[in-house]
C-alpha cells in the first residue's frame, strides 16, 4: 500500500499534487511519501514484535539524511556498508550502538572510524577481515563486536546481480568453516564474537529460502552452543521483496512467522536489515517528456531523466510501472512505447513496452516504485546534473536534495597546474 493516487485524473502524492511539486522543483527528481515510509515500517515492526527484533535499515538502498531520519524517528537503527553511510546514519540521528557495519571489503581506516563513534556490530565476512579488526580494536584499546556472517548456501531464487547467499558469490563465509573461524574468533584480542549474521539476497519473493537460511543458521547456533561459545545474537539480513507489478511478496506477518519458527527456543537478540521493503513503494520518478519518437518499427518516449538517475531497468532489467501524471479521458488510445532517456547508451531505458497514450513536450510522467536504490544509485554521467529528491508529509513538500548548479558540477574537477598557462 502507498500513499500514491489520483485524484480527478492528477497524480497526487499524500496531499500533494506531483504536478505543483513538478512546476516548483523541474524535472526529472524523485518524490517519497512520508506516510508511506511510516506505514511500510509500521507493518514490519507491528509484525517482529512478536520475535521481538529489531530494525536495522539498509541505507543503502535510500540514504538521503531525510529518509533516514524519518525512519530512525520511527525507532530505526541503520545497516550501512561504508564509512560514508556510517557518518550518514549518524547525522540523521542514529546512535551509533544501533548500527550494524556490513559488507564484505571494509579498509582499515573505516574500520578504525567505526571503532572510535562505537558501532554496535561489525558483521565480519572473512577470516582476514577479523585479524584486522583485531589488530585496528587493539591498537585503539577497545571492543569490537562481532558477528559472522556466514554464506549458507541458499538459492534466493531471485535475479542473479542480486544473489548473495549461494557458495560461488563473494559474501559471507562458508558456513562449513564458521565453527572453527567462530571459535578464533573468541580468542582473538578486542574482539566479542556475538552473533552470527546472513543475508542471502534481495527481492525475495518466497519464503522458503530465508526459511532454508534461517535453519541452517539456528543448527549452526546450536552446535557454537554445545562447543561452549556464546551466541546472543543473530541478524537475519534484509531481502523480503516488495511489489513492482505483480509479484505477490510474502506479507510481514508471515515473514515473522518463519523468523518465529526457524529460531524457536534459541533465545537470541534478533535484527533485521530491510531496504527495499521500507522505501521502495514509498518513492516515485517523475520526468518531463522531451519527445515523443516513432521510428519505422518502434515508439520512444524520450524523457528528461536517463540511466545515470535511475540505473535499476539497464542493470536488474527491472520493470518498473509508468504512469502519466495526468491522465486523460478513459477512452484515450493507449500505445506501446519504450521510454528512453537522453544518455548516450542503447542501454538507457527506463521502461519497455509501456501503454502509454500520445504525449507532447513537457508532459509528466511517473515511474512507480522507485523510491528504493533509485536516487542513491545515481550518478553524473554524460554529465548531467545530479537528480533531485523530495520528501512530502500530508500537504507540505521540502526538497531533500536540491539539483545542483553546473558551476558546482563543474567545480569537482581541479586543473593540474602544468595545464593553467
Ligand atoms: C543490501 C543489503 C540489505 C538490504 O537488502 P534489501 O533487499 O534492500 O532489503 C541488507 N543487508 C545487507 C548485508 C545488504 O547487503
Amino acid at each position: 500500500m502507498n500513499h500514491f493516487e489520483y485524484r480527478n485524473g492528477q497524480l497526487f502524492a499524500e496531499d500533494v499534487a506531483v504536478s505543483d511539486i513538478a512546476a516548483a522543483v523541474g524535472t526529472p527528481f524523485y518524490c517519497y511519501s512520508t506516510a508511506t515510509l511510516t506505514r511500510h515500517y509500521q507493518v514490519l515492526a507491528n509484525a517482529l514484535a512478536t520475535v521481538g527484533a529489531r530494525i536495522c535499515y539498509a541505507v543503502k538502498a535510500n540514504s538521503n539524511l531525510a529518509v533516514i531520519r524519518t525512519l530512525a524517528q520511527l525507532g530505526a537503527g541503520a545497516d550501512v556498508v561504508s564509512e560514508g553511510e556510517l557518518r550518514r546514519a549518524i547525522a540523521a540521528g542514529i546512535a551509533p550502538e544501533n548500527v550494524v557495519f556490513s559488507g564484505v571489503g571494509k579498509t582499515r581506516g573505516e574500520m578504525d572510524y567505526a571503532l572510535s563513534v562505537g558501532v554496535g556490530q561489525f558483521n565480519v565476512e572473512s577470516e582476514s577481515e577479523l585479524e584486522t579488526l583485531s589488530q585496528v580494536a587493539s591498537a585503539r584499546g577497545v571492543d569490537a563486536v562481532v558477528a559472522l556472517r556466514v554464506n549458507p548456501d541458499v538459492d534466493a531464487n531471485t535475479h542473479d546481480k542480486i544473489s548473495t547467499g549461494r557458495k560461488d558469490h563473494k559474501f559471507g563465509i562458508d558456513i562449513d568453516i564458521a565453527p572453527v573461524l567462530y571459535a578464533r574468533a573468541s580468542r582473538l584480542p578486542h574482539i566479542r564474537a556475538l552473533g552470527i549474521a546472513v543475508h542471502i539476497g534481495s527481492q525475495l519473493t518466497s519464503l522458503d529460502p530465508f526459511r532454508a537460511a534461517f535453519n541452517r543458521v539456528a543448527v549452526l547456533t546450536r552446535e557454537l552452543r554445545a562447543a561452549g561459545l556464546t551466541v546472543e545474537r543473530l541478524d537475519l539480513g534484509g531481502g523480503l521483496g516488495i511489489t513492482y507489478r505483480d509479484e505477490v511478496p510474502p506479507h510481514p506477518d508471515d515473514y515473522a512467522a518463519v523468523i518465529a519458527e526457524t529460531t524457536a527456543g534459541l533465545n537470541v537478540d534478533i535484527t533485521v536489515e530491510p531496504g527495499r521493503l521500507l522505501v521502495g513503494n514509498a518513492g516515485i520518478l517523475v520526468t518531463a517528456v522531451i519527445l515523443d519518437k516513432i521510428t519505422a518499427t518502434k515508439r520512444f518516449v524520450i524523457v528528461d531523466a536517463a540511466m545515470n538517475d535511475f540505473i535499476r531497468p539497464t542493470l536488474y532489467n527491472a520493470d518498473h510501472r509508468v504512469t502519466p501524471v495526468r491522465t486523460g479521458p478513459a477512452a484515450t488510445v493507449l500505445n506501446k512505447a519504450d521510454v528512453v532517456g537522453p544518455v548516450c547508451e542503447t542501454g538507457d531505458v527506463l521502461a519497455r513496452n509501456a501503454a502509454l497514450p500520445d504525449l507532447s513536450p513537457n508532459d509528466l510522467l511517473a515511474i512507480e516504485s522507485a523510491g528504493a536504490y533509485g536516487a542513491a544509485m545515481s550518478s553524473n554521467y554524460n554529465s548531467r546534473l545530479l537528480i533531485a529528491e523530495v520528501l512530502v508529509k500530508d500537504d507540505k513538500f521540502c526538497v531533500i536534495r536540491p539539483r545542483p548548479s553546473y558551476d558546482a558540477l563543474l567545480s569537482l574537477d581541479q586543473m593540474p597546474e602544468w595545464l593553467t598557462h
